[in-house]
């Protein structure tokens, strides 16, 4: 799934053509993709954009007069698409903007499962759509982080996922991050000195402008990612095999040197089925 990183990219790319001309024609959308049927999607017809802004993992595409807010879920599969006049494009795009002049904003998701999703809420109700998230990931700081570390006890690669509690992580930059700031994925946050915390607000924003660089420069996942996806590949830091541990539907991946002592962690799948 795409991460703040990665959403941060995109919006940038999309600011600025995005306000370029109106909107001609909102639509088709996917019966699955749009998730609001009020206001209809034809009240975005001849209204200008005013950009584009992120929270989060969402891209929000606010309208110029402040009445409509347009906010876009790529979840796992959904890509957004700037094409410019006649550029070709998918045949028949999850969700797509048609401007003056003929260029076209398209949403299309890879596989059979639509679970990205469109909604074209007035500005009070976008804002209670992302009223559970928490403070954004990039330059939350030490001081949040430790507050946030104080209230809750959970696992790090747990806690940083948690939309609620930090918004902007998921499983790919946990695992960079937790390694960047040399600490197991499975440490509890309440256990954190002051110095793993602090250690830990660096890593975010270290990994965090370090993913948002590449991405921006076009880097793909390999290019990208240091640990995640990076099974018996050596550590870039120490060289030891990089481990993984299945945990509950997703993956860890982790250097057993750098960030557990030495310590290979069992996997947690198997181990509750041999319980
Ligand atoms: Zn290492």
């Amino acid at each position: 799934m795409p991460e703040l990183p990665e959403m941060e990219a995109w919006r940038r790319q999309l600011d600025e053509p995005v306000r370029a001309f109106p909107i001609a024609k909102a639509g088709p959308a996917h019966v699955a993709t749009l998730k609001t049927f009020d206001p209809p999607l034809s009240t975005l017809d001849g209204r200008r954009l005013a950009g584009a802004r992120r929270r989060a993992k969402r891209l929000l595409f606010p309208t110029e007069d402040g009445e409509l807010v347009l906010l876009v879920h790529l979840m796992t599969a959904g890509r957004l698409k700037y094409l410019r006049a006649g550029e070709k494009g998918p045949k028949a795009p999850a969700f797509q903007l048609v401007f003056e002049g003929g260029a076209r904003l398209v949403l299309t998701e890879a596989g059979s499962k639509k679970r990205a999703g469109v909604w074209l809420l007035a500005p009070e109700a976008a804002e209670e759509q992302l009223a559970h998230l928490g403070p954004e990931a990039l330059r939350l700081g030490a001081d949040a982080l430790a507050t946030i570390c104080a209230q809750e006890s959970r696992r790090l690669h747990s806690l940083l996922r948690d939309q609620r509690v930090v918004a902007g992580i998921g499983r790919a930059w946990a695992n960079e991050i937790l390694h960047h700031a040399q600490l197991s994925p499975f440490a509890v946050s309440r256990d954190l000195v002051l110095e793993e915390v602090q250690r830990l607000a660096t890593a975010i924003d270290v990994e965090l402008a370090r993913g948002l660089e590449l991405r921006e420069r076009g880097a793909n996942d390999a290019r990208t990612y240091r640990v995640h996806d990076r099974l018996h590949e050596p550590c870039y830091v120490c060289g030891t095999p990089i481990a993984r541990v299945d945990y509950e539907e997703h993956t860890v991946y982790y250097c057993p040197d750098c960030q557990t002592g030495g310590r290979v962690l069992k996997d947690r799948r198997l181990s509750r089925l041999l319980r």
